[in-house]
């Protein structure tokens, strides 16, 4: 099962894309530093290429991670002193660097901190316009970069919002509604990290849907997906609050209980079992009856999550080999 795939793959991208930000700004810096030289502007030269070789320090340092917040804050100070500065001894031909500029405080951090960064740059920038170039410019580039900020900032809230709603996608089962496997790792590891520091126990609860391939081949594929349905809906409501459940295969299922030992977990198993068996199941063309087979595990010590799963799985069987409709908890277990 990946370990929330989505979400790290959308992080390293976004650290990526900094990074190259960075990498960016030293070129740019370094080249500019050439051309002052060049112009025999020899100050300015020197102060563009320290920001142009901190940066390059910077990228070279991170290549590997993310650049820390603090860092990224350094970059961002020091290219608008740069900038500022540039306007008051260029005028128009600085202003023209804090358009880019305000543009790349949306990419250094997310969401609030992003529009609380690019705000005081407007501010900054805006001040710096109105002191050092004509009125009648200062005022119109302030309200440009304003411009710029309130499009940005719309930007960000939807950029957060859609990425909420991916990763929404991405961890729900659209059949059911439940969490499908994607976090089940995480949260697995999260009770293991937890069972190793403080002692807290916790169990699984593996369940399977008993012959319903013959479910299917009798009523269609489609009424099998209204039970499943149903299934899911009638587990959710017997469980507590901290107890998280998953569909993890087609018709089987996975209940995480924290702080809940095997007596426990086989207590609760037992009268999820019957909660599907004593009461019959609507579909659109039918009433049926349903049972499931159910293996319980508590996790043990050293176990992987992996592993721990796979005890659930194994006592899952074992209740299949012995009739079904019933309940089988994991044996050997001594509470280490
Ligand atoms: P057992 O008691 O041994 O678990 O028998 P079974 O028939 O439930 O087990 P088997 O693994 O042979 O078949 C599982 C069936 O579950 C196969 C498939 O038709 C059905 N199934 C799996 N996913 C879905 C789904 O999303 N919708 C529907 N309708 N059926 C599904
Ligand atoms: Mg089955
Ligand atoms: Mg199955």
């Amino acid at each position: 099962m990946p370990n929330n795939s989505a979400d790290t793959l959308l992080q390293s991208f976004r650290n990526k894309v900094t990074r190259n930000m960075v990498w960016a700004g030293a070129i740019t810096e370094l080249l500019l530093a050439g051309a002052q030289l060049w112009l025999g502007n020899y100050m300015q030269s020197a102060i563009i290429f320290t920001a142009g070789v901190v940066f390059a320090a910077i990228a070279y340092t991170f290549r590997h991670g993310r650049i820390p917040n603090y860092w990224r804050l350094v970059f961002m100070v020091l290219l608008s002193v740069i900038c500022v500065m540039s306007i008051r001894e260029n005028g128009t031909i600085g202003v023209y660097w804090s358009y880019p500029l305000l543009v790349a405080s949306f990419f250094m951090f997310r969401d609030g901190y992003a529009i609380a960064l690019a705000a005081a740059i407007t501010v900054f920038f805006s001040i710096a316009a109105l002191a050092y170039m004509p009125l009648n410019d200062g005022w119109r580039i302030a309200a440009t970069l304003s411009v710029i900020l309130a499009l940005g900032s719309v930007f960000v809230v939807m950029l957060g919002r859609m990425q909420k709603l991916l990763h929404q996608l991405v961890v729900t089962d659209t059949l059911t509604g439940l969490q499908n496997r994607h976090r089940v790792n995480s949260v697995l590891s999260d009770l293991i990290n937890n069972f190793r520091r403080y002692h807290r126990a916790a169990s699984l609860i593996m369940l399977d849907l008993d012959h319903f391939k013959l479910i299917n081949d009798k009523y269609g594929h489609l009424f099998g997906d209204q039970m499943l349905k149903q299934l899911g809906r009638r587990l959710k409501l017997s469980l507590r609050v901290n107890d998280q459940l998953f569909r993890v295969g087609g018709e089987e299922f996975l209940i995480v209980l924290p702080e809940t030992d095997i007596k426990e977990a086989v207590k609760v198993a037992e009268k999820i079992r019957q909660i599907v068996s004593n009461t019959p199941f609507d579909g659109k063309d039918a009433q049926v009856r349903l049972t499931v087979s159910v293996g319980v595990a508590q996790l043990r010590a050293e176990q992987t999550w992996a592993e721990w799963i796979n005890t659930a799985d194994t006592a899952l069987l074992e209740a299949k080999r012995k009739g079904r409709d019933q309940v089988c908890a994991a044996e050997h277990y001594s509470a280490e």
